[in-house]
């Protein structure tokens, strides 16, 4: 991290978060005058993926115009969006992981060749970029931003081949990680997603001979695109005045797709690999409501992220389902508190409890996960001061004990409450009266991958 970036960092004090996304990118094919304000469309229904900047270009093969800013989609795009009637867009919605937020670490990147230009956006983390870095800067490359999504735009423009996919194949095969990318050329745009697929990506028809790529499926719905498919893992999907073709490359690993996609990171009505996140999630909580063991009377979500899952845990337990916690619906994730609020107190903020639905209960209380546990304990406490009888926590992930390193921003180790206490030291931390996780078997039972053929469990092992 530079030390502008460090400052940029310091400056801003963010509501205190328990676990961050990655990025969100979006991508269109669709030549005419209406092509920014789709790509504007469909980007904004990414916004859950990152709320720290965003940026949008276009192309008519000739020139980009890009527009880029700080914050949510409506303060980036606030003075201008991109106003040439192109063939192609790319748009990219940032949540830092590597590389500080400011102005010259938004995408999308470009570089420009002899051949043309290359355009990129990045929803993932590579784990070699430190050294592809170093390997890069030693054989001349100049990197104008912090982020490891440099990296892979100039391995582009320095690798051969023959035509522009042959570059990009032989530069992914230097690259290690998360990534699913959108590619912008003069004529062509292109959606990678990386050989264990950790990241989604899918691509749809907007007319004939009018393509869309997107992280989720939401976005395809945000400009009235249909849904053809989700690129696999290792594949291309090419998108030009030819029309849609796929390609492979790269090796064949073992598929790694991030289940916390379905627990927490993507849209409830998004489609991912051919599951629907809601129903994923809401399985998640009839599985939890099976493992649940205890008497209680009302099942509570912490609201959003655990509303699914509870709906699930009430159709299972046969508890009625209550809105015990209200969630401030005008503090966003990337609120900014003033500097004498302490993070304590901002929970507050943002959640405030229903006394009349939480006096004399018996709770089952539903989150998707615990990070540090910070917030969770806070979350609990003002269920008990507003007058819960016994708080039952039920989690609908497994204890997250390791650190992500494929793109999302948990906390370091030894600040990973479950990395560094046992269930029944957490149970004291949190001041429950139960409190049961997810078994990882019954997780993988309601993703559709019991024998975990298919999915990244790393940061549970
Ligand atoms: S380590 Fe966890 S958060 Fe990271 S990709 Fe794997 S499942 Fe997702």
């Amino acid at each position: 991290m530079t030390t502008a970036d460090s400052e940029a960092v310091s400056s801003v004090h963010y509501l205190p978060h328990r676990w961050r996304e990655e990025c969100g990118v979006f991508g269109l094919w669709a030549p005419g005058p209406q092509i920014a304000d789709l790509c504007y469309l469909g980007l904004f229904a990414l916004q859950h993926r990152g709320q720290e900047s965003a940026g949008i270009a276009v192309t008519n093969g000739l020139h980009v115009d890009e527009v880029k800013g700080m914050g949510l989609m409506t303060e980036a795009f606030r003075e201008r969006r991109p106003t040439l009637a192109g063939q192609a867009a790319i748009g990219h919605v940032r949540y830092s992981t590597q590389g500080a937020s400011v102005y010259a670490n938004i995408q999308p990147f470009f570089a420009y060749a002899p051949g043309g230009f290359i355009g990129l956006c990045h929803n993932g983390t590579l784990t070699n970029a430190d050294q592809l870095r170093r390997e890069l800067e030693a054989a001349g490359a100049l990197f104008r931003t912090t982020t490891d999504s440099e990296a892979i735009l100039n391995l582009l423009a320095l690798s051969n081949g023959q035509g522009v996919l042959d570059h990009i194949a032989t530069a992914l095969n230097r690259v290690e990680g998360a990534y699913s990318l959108i590619l912008l050329t003069p004529n062509q745009l292109i959606g990678v997603r990386d050989p264990k697929g950790f990241r989604p990506l899918c691509v749809g028809q907007l007319k004939p001979g009018q393509f869309v790529l997107a992280s989720e499926s939401c976005a395809l719905d945000a400009v009235k695109a249909e849904l053809i498919r989700d690129v696999n893992p290792g594949e291309m999907a090419i998108i030009s005045h030819k029309g849609l073709s796929f390609r492979t490359f790269g090796s064949k690993p073992r598929r790694s797709a991030c289940v916390f996609e379905y627990i927490y990171f993507a849209r409830p009505d998004s489609e991912l690999d051919g599951q629907s996140v809601w129903q994923a999630r809401f399985r998640l909580g009839q599985q939890l409501a099976r493992e649940f063991k205890r008497q209680a009377d009302v099942v509570i979500p912490v609201p959003d992220t655990g509303i699914t899952a509870a709906l699930g845990f009430s159709q299972t337990s046969g508890l009625p389902y209550v809105e015990g916690l209200i969630k401030n619906r005008y503090v966003g994730r990337s609120f900014i508190m003033p500097q004498q609020i302490t993070r304590e107190t901002a929970v507050e903020m943002k959640l405030n409890p229903v006394r009349a639905n939480l006096q004399g209960q018996r709770v089952v209380l539903i989150d998707d996960s615990i990070v540090r546990g910070t917030t969770s304990a806070k979350i609990i406490s003002m269920v008990r001061k507003a007058g819960a009888k016994e708080v039952h926590m039920c989690v609908s992930s497994p204890p997250i004990t390791q650190p992500c390193y494929y793109g999302i921003d948990t906390s370091i180790r030894k600040e990973l409450i479950a990395a560094v206490k046992t269930i029944e030291e957490i149970k004291e931390c949190l001041g429950v009266d139960s409190l049961h996780y997810l078994t990882k078997q019954g997780l993988l039972d309601q993703i559709q991958d019991p024998n975990n053929s298919h999915s990244c469990l790393a940061c549970f092992d």
